[in-house]
């Protein structure tokens, strides 16, 4: 099925509603019934068919088509978040007194659902350093259900090798699970890889206009189905039906504005590698990344966000850089029309922190959006001024 039949046709039928090119937003919460046994027959295909909008309903039935589809994944189940996402995914497929193995330095809700929340009821988490294989394999134990992955990680870039996790796990029976916010569907499709659950926040590029929070789970029907009847319905995370419009209505042109931010990308890394005040630049397709082979072996593209440290020992210099932007506006998140700017130094007073060596105050996590990329190097090379060099 090619991306631009997905994008355009897949799970719309228009002839249901006067050949519209955009589909309703079927926002209701409730469906009734003709008679007790057309009701019945729809209550015990909660799954496939509108009852209640907790469980199904047609608007986000259309996205959970196209989002399926473009993962190479059986089905997919649409949330109210990213960490909605990735709380159910991971739940569903734990009891107490089992154990995960997650790659180091996931996303900040990630730690904190592994290491404070699921360890209030007894399920225990190994961090590893995904970058080598072997540390996976050497933290697995005999209660071992879930290898989880982010690769590559939102702010250093770090890549797991998906191929080789994934035959691993697959050897010992293992569920593996991955972030793939990062690259969207578009850019790695870890099942083809023999990665079982591939996750997003649809917050990103997948809704890519900075207008919802939204979350995806891609899977076997298997899977979604078991997803769907213990957490999805329980937890009740779900997303409204308008929410999963402003998605439809973004994947629309999610292959251009990758495209775009992608391509600018390239011109800022190259700009900002050859400037005198930038330490390091973290980007996977960067041929200076570590694992520059790995990311061109496993992704087909890689997107608009990356990290720089400054040659700086002064947070005072972070804050003014950041500051000094003005085409990138200051603000957490990424993945939309909007160049953003996210310092370190945010979480740090001031004054510098006593000589711990592993802090970061001085990385810088930008994003390029959809403006003129000229414009963006601009702005950033005005911005570096205020870092002496010597
Ligand atoms: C933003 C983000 C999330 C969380 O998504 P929300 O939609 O904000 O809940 C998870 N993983 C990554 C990599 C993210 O960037």
């Amino acid at each position: 099925m090619d991306i631009s039949y997905i994008l355009n046709e897949l799970g719309e039928e228009r002839s249901q509603y006067f050949d519209a090119v955009a589909p309703p937003v079927i926002q209701t919460s409730n469906f009734t019934f003709p008679n007790v046994e057309a009701m019945r027959q729809n209550l015990q295909r909660e799954y496939d068919v509108p009852f209640y909008t907790r469980g199904n309903n047609p608007t986000v039935q259309i996205l959970r088509k196209k989002l399926a589809a473009l993962e190479g994944a059986e089905d997919a189940l649409v949330l109210a978040s990213g960490s909605a996402a990735i709380s159910a995914a991971i739940v569903a497929n734990v009891a107490q007194g089992d154990h995960v193995v997650c790659v180091a330095k996931p996303y900040s809700w990630t730690t904190r659902l592994l290491q404070n929340l699921l360890s209030r009821f007894g399920v225990t988490t190994t961090f590893v350093d995904g970058t080598d294989v072997r540390n996976f394999e050497a933290a697995l134990q005999a209660n071992t259900k879930i290898i989880y992955l982010e690769s590559p990680n939102t702010f250093t870039f770090e890549l797991q090798d998906l191929e080789a996790v994934a035959k691993l796990a697959k050897s010992k029976g293992i569920l593996t699970m991955i972030d793939n916010s990062y690259s969207t569907p578009l850019y790695q499709q870890p099942i083809r890889l023999g990665i079982d659950i591939s996750i997003h926040s649809a917050s990103k590029y997948i809704g890519g206009h900075s207008d919802v929070i939204a979350g995806v789970i891609c899977g076997t029907e298997e899977m979604m189905r078991k997803i769907f009847h213990s957490e999805y319905m329980t937890f009740g995370g779900i997303i409204a039906p308008m929410n999963a419009w402003l998605l439809l209505r973004g994947l629309r042109t999610l292959p251009i504005r990758l495209e775009q931010s992608s391509r600018s990308a390239a011109k800022v890394v190259e700009f900002l590698e050859n400037h005198p005040a930038v330490a390091q630049v973290y980007y996977p397709f960067s041929t200076k990344h570590p694992q520059y082979d790995l990311a061109r072996r496993q992704m087909s593209g890689c997107g608009g966000l990356m990290t720089i440290s400054l040659k700086t020992d002064q947070i005072a210099d972070v804050d003014q850089f950041a500051n000094a932007l003005r085409r990138f506006l200051l603000g957490v998140s990424w993945g939309g029309h909007e160049s953003l700017v996210f310092p370190s130094s945010v979480g740090y007073s001031t004054s510098r922190p006593p000589g711990d060596p592993d802090r970061d105050f001085n990385f810088v996590r930008l994003y390029v959006g959809l403006e003129d990329p000229e414009v963006l190097i601009a702005d950033l090379n005005q911005a570096l001024a205020h870092i002496a060099t010597s």
